[in-house]
């Protein structure tokens, strides 16, 4: 076994070694400007560039011309968001999204609140599941866009995806999802699920990082998207700078691993966290999990251990790469936002940690997680005042 054991899928995934090798070529002999027109070595690029677009579209079932390459999803969040709030101007200033979106969403609508644009944040059930009845209440006349994750980043619950899709399509509002963790645990269809805009990053796909896309769609309606970035023209004049060719086709190689493994990979890694999940909970008592258990993305398990303090029980355990909550926050000490929406406690948040299973995780690795994190566990509810008072008043029934 390779220690640490690399727990923490959903923060980013190592690069496939088939990704690597087709990156490779790219950095030495292949290693021309997609938009030089004159040589072979800009041709090459291109070629490599428009096969990567048309895998990442049929994945999606849509076009190659509706595939913008971005530096991530944190990017295509902003160019979705900020793209049709200014386009859209004429018809009207109101956003819709949602309390458990990841920060490059509810961030930049944050941003417009500042100057003039009205969001509405629709709220979650304790699985993590928005209300429809609230958001079909939400829309207005003035409102342009929804945007509304597939799944979540911390907890893996599904939203209602084709349901928001028919009710945007209803009204003529533009409906922006971001697919980042989506991508590679379901099928995703653009046409049948009424998607407008869909943001997707390839580190959590075994790609290789600072690479994403937009999709935006073309016709039925098409999507006019404000450029956020300006300069040579670059994808449509959408995201203009140099084309980092070696990601794209990294990004292309990794949509292209998944399209044909998808189906079989989804399987082993459910089984892989159905196992941990039973270890737990036959083996670790008053704990709980978090999110929709029946309707998350495969790779995830967010389990809260009560009386434990999760980054004591990451100190100590370090031989498990695991998480408490999503990555891309830089204030460790505020509680999950997505925790909070659920409706945990401060404290109970802070005693979550967030397990996310991959492609490279063994069965091993998970047997021997189960034991480490039981230990730990135990170790410290043994220290745990707070603890040991609270099995006292259960064990008189006063609790
Ligand atoms: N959205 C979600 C749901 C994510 O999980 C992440 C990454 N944690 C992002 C957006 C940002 O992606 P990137 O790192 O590619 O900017």
């Amino acid at each position: 076994m390779k220690f640490p054991i690399y727990l923490d899928n959903h923060a980013t995934t190592q690069v496939d070694p088939r990704v690597v090798e087709t990156m490779l070529p790219y950095f030495s002999e292949k290693f021309g400007n997609a938009s030089s027109r004159q040589h072979n070595y800009g041709w090459q690029a291109e070629e490599s560039v428009e096969t990567s677009r048309s895998f990442v579209a049929k994945y999606l079932n849509a076009e190659p011309s509706e595939i913008i390459f971005t530096s991530g999803a944190t990017e295509s969040n902003n160019l979705a968001i900020k793209g049709i709030v200014e386009s859209c101007k004429q018809k009207g200033n109101h956003v819709i999204s949602c309390v458990t979106e990841h920060h490059s969403v509810l961030d930049v609508c944050k941003h417009f609140e500042k100057s003039g644009c009205e969001v509405s944040y629709v709220r979650v059930d304790k699985f993590g599941k928005i209300d429809l009845n609230e958001l079909e209440n939400a829309l207005r006349s003035n409102s342009i866009l929804v945007s509304i994750m597939i799944a979540n980043n911390e907890i893996g619950t599904f939203q209602p995806i084709e349901e928001i899709g028919k009710l945007c399509a209803e009204r003529g509002i533009i409906f922006h999802t971001d697919a980042t963790q989506a991508i590679g645990k379901i099928p995703i269809d653009v046409q049948k699920l009424n998607i407008h805009l869909l943001s997707l990053s390839a580190h959590k796909i075994y790609g290789p990082k600072g690479i994403g896309a937009l999709y935006v769609r073309k016709k039925n309606p098409q999507i006019k998207v404000s450029a956020q970035q300006h300069g040579g023209g670059h994808e449509k004049g959408l995201r203009s700078g140099t084309l980092n060719v070696p990601a794209i086709v990294g990004l292309g190689k990794a949509i292209e691993i998944l399209s044909n493994e998808m189906n079989v990979e989804t399987q082993y890694i459910a089984s892989l966290r159905e196992t941990l999940q039973q270890r737990f909970f036959t083996s670790i008592e008053n704990i709980w999990f978090n999110g929709d258990l029946s309707e998350r993305i495969p790779n995830n398990l967010n389990v809260g251990f009560d009386g434990v303090d999760a980054q004591a029980l990451m100190l100590g355990m370090k031989e498990i790469a695991v998480s408490s909550g999503s990555a891309c926050s830089t204030s460790q000490a505020m509680p999950s936002h997505v925790l909070k929406a659920i409706g945990l406690s401060n404290e109970q948040a802070h005693s979550c940690i967030r397990f996310g299973i991959g492609r490279f995780n063994t069965e091993e690795e998970i047997e021997y997680t189960a034991k480490r994190v039981k230990e730990v566990v135990e170790q410290l509810r043994l220290i745990s005042s707070k603890y040991k008072i609270k099995k006292v008043k259960e064990e008189l029934g006063t609790a």
